[in-house]
C-alpha cells in the first residue's frame, strides 16, 4: 500500500515536477552562426534535430536583447517532428509528368545562379549604402528574365531605403480559366551581403524560381501562375510578409490555392531533401514527398513546423506551402558566410529538386503544352 502510494505520487507529480523546473522552451527561428553563438550563452539546449533548435533560456527572457528574442517563440516539443517520409504505396510516374520534368536544366540553373551571385553585394541593407548594390543589380536581371520568358512582371516595393528602394520581383501569366486559383512559387533573391556569396542561400533558391518559370513558360495551364523573387528575407522574412500584407488586403491571398518555398538548394552530399510544413498541412507534405520518391532521385524527410523562411507568411495565411531546402542535419558549412560560393554547389542535386516542384504543380494543376 505504502509502495502504491508512493508510486502513485511519483507518477502523478513527476511531469508537473519536470514542467516546473523546465520552464518556457523556445525554438530558435535562425540558425545564423553569429546568432547561435549568442543563443549559445544565454541558454541551454533542450532538443536538436533536423531543422528544430529548442532552447531554455538561462537568463530571464524578458532581459533577451531585442534581436535575440525577435528571433525566437515559444514551442513545445510536441509540435516539433522530423523523420524519412513514408514510402508512397503507389509508385507510377505518369508520362506526361515525366516529359516536364526532363526539361530541367542543371546547366540553366547554374547559369542563372552565377550572375546572381555575381551582382557583389545582395543584403537588402546594401540599398542603404549604394544606388548600385548587388541587391538592385538582381532586382533588375531577375525581372528582364522573367519578361524575356513572356511573364507580366511587377516590382513591388515595400521599403525605401537610403539609397534605393527595397522590392519583391513577381511575374504572373494569368489564366484563362475562370475563378482560376494561384500556384505561388517563391525564393528569396537577398542574401546576408558578403560580396558576391550567397551562391546557394539563396541564388540557387531564386534560380530554382527562374527554372520553373522558363519550363512552365511553354505550357498553359488551369492555374495562374505567380514567381515570386524575395527580397529581405534574410531581414525578417520581410519581403514576403509585406507581399502577403498586400495580397490580403486585395483579397488575392484567398485565391492562392498552395505555395512552394525554396531556399538554398544546392549543397548536400546524401540525397536526402527536407520538406518543411506546420502540422495542419502535413497530409500535402505526406503527398509531396511521394512525388519525391516518384519522379526524383531525392531521399524526402518531412520537417515540422515550420520556421525562418518565405513559406511562413503564406503558412500564416492558411496557404498549404511547403519549404523545399538541402538536409539541415548535414548543410552548407558556408551557411551565412563569405564562402558560400558558386564552386561548393551541385547542380544535380538543385535539378532534382526543381523536378519535384515542377511534378508538384503538374500534380495538381492542368498543364498543356503550348506547342505540341
Ligand atoms: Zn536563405
Amino acid at each position: 500500500m505504502t509502495k502504491f502510494l508512493a508510486l502513485t505520487t511519483l507518477f502523478l507529480s513527476a511531469p508537473l515536477c519536470a514542467q516546473q523546473a523546465s520552464g518556457q522552451s523556445y525554438l530558435l527561428l535562425s540558425h545564423d552562426p553569429a546568432f547561435l553563438e549568442e543563443v549559445g550563452r544565454l541558454s541551454a539546449p533542450i532538443y536538436t534535430k533536423g531543422r528544430a533548435r529548442l532552447v531554455k533560456f538561462t537568463v530571464p527572457y524578458a532581459s533577451l536583447p531585442p534581436h535575440i528574442a525577435a528571433s525566437v517563440r515559444p514551442a513545445e516539443q510536441g509540435e516539433i517532428s522530423y523523420g524519412p517520409a513514408a514510402a508512397p504505396e503507389v509508385k507510377m510516374a505518369d508520362p506526361a509528368v515525366l516529359a516536364l520534368t526532363a526539361k530541367v536544366s542543371g546547366s540553366r540553373l547554374l547559369g542563372y545562379a552565377d550572375i546572381l551571385t555575381n551582382t557583389g553585394k545582395r543584403g537588402a541593407k546594401d540599398l542603404d549604402a549604394s544606388a548600385a548594390s548587388g541587391n538592385r543589380a538582381a532586382m533588375d536581371y531577375i525581372e528582364s528574365a522573367f519578361k524575356d520568358l513572356g511573364y507580366e512582371t511587377e516590382r513591388h516595393c515595400y521599403k525605401e531605403r537610403k539609397k534605393d528602394r527595397e522590392c519583391n520581383i513577381l511575374a504572373r501569366r494569368r489564366s484563362a480559366a475562370p475563378g482560376a486559383k494561384i500556384i505561388a512559387v517563391v525564393g528569396h533573391m537577398d542574401s546576408v551581403g558578403h560580396n558576391n556569396a550567397g551562391a546557394d542561400d539563396n541564388a540557387s533558391g531564386a534560380a530554382g524560381v527562374l527554372e520553373m518559370a522558363q519550363v512552365l513558360s511553354a505550357y498553359a495551364s488551369d492555374h495562374e501562375l505567380l514567381f515570386i523573387a524575395a527580397n529581405g528575407e534574410e531581414t525578417g522574412v520581410a519581403g514576403t510578409y509585406a507581399l502577403a500584407k498586400k495580397m490580403k488586403a486585395s483579397g488575392e491571398m484567398s485565391r492562392v490555392a498552395w505555395a512552394i518555398n525554396m531556399d538554398m538548394i544546392a549543397w548536400n552530399r546524401n540525397g536526402v531533401l527536407d520538406i518543411e510544413t506546420n502540422k495542419e498541412f502535413s497530409a500535402y507534405a505526406d503527398w509531396v514527398a511521394a512525388q519525391a520518391v516518384i519522379y526524383t532521385k531525392l531521399k524526402p524527410y518531412i520537417s515540422m513546423p515550420a520556421w525562418g523562411s518565405d513559406h511562413v507568411p503564406f503558412l500564416e495565411a492558411g496557404v498549404p506551402t511547403y519549404l523545399a531546402i538541402e538536409n539541415w542535419e548535414d548543410h552548407n558549412p558556408c551557411y551565412h558566410q563569405a564562402c558560400d560560393k558558386m564552386d561548393t554547389l551541385s547542380w544535380t542535386y538543385a535539378s532534382e529538386l526543381v523536378k519535384l516542384n515542377l511534378a508538384v504543380v503538374a500534380g495538381k494543376a492542368k498543364l498543356t503544352p503550348l506547342k505540341p
